[in-house]
């Protein structure tokens, strides 16, 4: 089996390499060809630590295996170690012997942003211009950096409840040349494309703030009780997914079908909008929401992508197991 640590990763994985692992592995996923098993996520009692497993397989990219890890509050200040830790596990699924063992911190950051990136590309209007960013956290930067490819933005503008975080931002903004904007929640009218990448648990946007042809990707909501936006918003909007039963029970929709103001068959899945046989957009007026719950079957994705490259460049350590 091969081994690709975590250290190996940031010189090997490209954003355009988890894009196409992430834009396959959703039109793989509305075709039926993959499916995630369910989610295991368990309070363990010992370090104040969430663990869990989320695993899939992929009969179009042979892919099979899972993430294990999950969130360790105390490691920064104890370990110096950042408190989100995971491993990527690839399995051969002619045999079910382990094939790759694969660090999966830098990689889940680029999965998440592949996934918005992809929703973009598919669903936002063409001439987007100004792309509005809630949240300025770790992953605000790379979810920043993967959508300013798809479209040929001119601005970017930004909300976060804590300001001080705004210069994460500024700082890719600048990067790309653009100019940034810190602005209200009413400033957001401004935008063609937004995302929201937080940990909040109450809506931040109200659907009035939200202007006619806009794609919103919503990002952070993960789990049960999360919420980012008005469920309005879920009913003014064509709402599309990576995965129905996820976005529907602890993404972003987990509020608006709660409340009855949607159904399940109001959510699409991306996959299909790749695919073609869900129209996704159809007039420069309609807003299009993504609610991007993240599936294991994206990490497996972009590992099997990232041992590929390790593997062609000699990076991967070969172990006799
Ligand atoms: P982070 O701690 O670096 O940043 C958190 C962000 O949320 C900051 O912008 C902060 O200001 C904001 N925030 C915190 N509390 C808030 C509140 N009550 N109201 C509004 N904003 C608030 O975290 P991160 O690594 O950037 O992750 C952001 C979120 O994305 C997390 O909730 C995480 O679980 C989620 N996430 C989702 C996926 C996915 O696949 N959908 C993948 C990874 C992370």
């Amino acid at each position: 089996m091969y081994i690709v640590p975590e250290k190996e990763i940031a010189g090997l994985m490209t954003r355009e390499a988890a894009f196409d692992a992430v834009e396959k592995v959703f039109a793989s996923m509305a075709s039926g060809d993959a499916y995630n098993f369910p989610v295991v996520r368990e309070a363990i009692g010992h370090e104040d630590a969430l663990y869990g497993f989320k695993g899939g397989f992929d009969r179009a990219g042979l892919t099979l295996g899972l993430k294990a890890g999950g969130y360790w509050p105390n490691n920064l200040e104890k370990r110096g170690l950042i408190n989100h830790q995971s491993t990527v596990f690839l399995f051969d699924p002619d045999t079910g012997k382990a094939k790759a063992m694969v660090g999966g911190n830098l990689l889940t950051a680029l999965r998440t942003a592949a996934a918005s990136s992809v929703s973009i590309k598919h669903l936002a209007r063409k001439d987007a211009k100004v792309i509005g960013m809630i949240g300025a956290g770790h992953q605000a930067k790379f979810q920043l950096r993967a959508a300013l490819e798809q479209r040929e933005f001119e601005k970017v503008i930004g909300w976060n409840l804590h300001p001080d975080m705004l210069p994460n931002l500024q700082e890719v903004a600048d990067e790309a040349g653009l100019p940034f904007e810190a602005v209200e929640l009413d400033g957001m009218r401004e935008a063609d494309v937004i995302i929201s990448i937080t940990s909040s648990f109450d809506a931040i946007l109200n659907a009035g703030q939200v202007s006619p042809g806009t794609h919103i990707a919503c990002m952070g909501t993960d789990t049960k009780g999360k919420q980012e936006v008005d469920p309005q918003l879920l009913v003014a909007a064509d709402v599309f997914t990576d995965e129905v039963a996820q976005s529907i029970t602890i993404g972003e929709a987990q509020h608006a079908v709660a409340q009855g103001l949607i159904q399940e068959a109001d959510v699409a899945q991306i996959g299909a909008v790749i695919n073609g046989t869900n129209p996704g957009r159809t007039s420069d007026d309609q807003i299009t929401l993504f609610d991007g719950t993240g599936v294991g079957l994206q990490d497996l994705a972009v590992a099997a992508s990232v041992v590929d490259l390790a593997v062609a460049q000699g990076i991967a350590i070969e172990v006799d197991f």
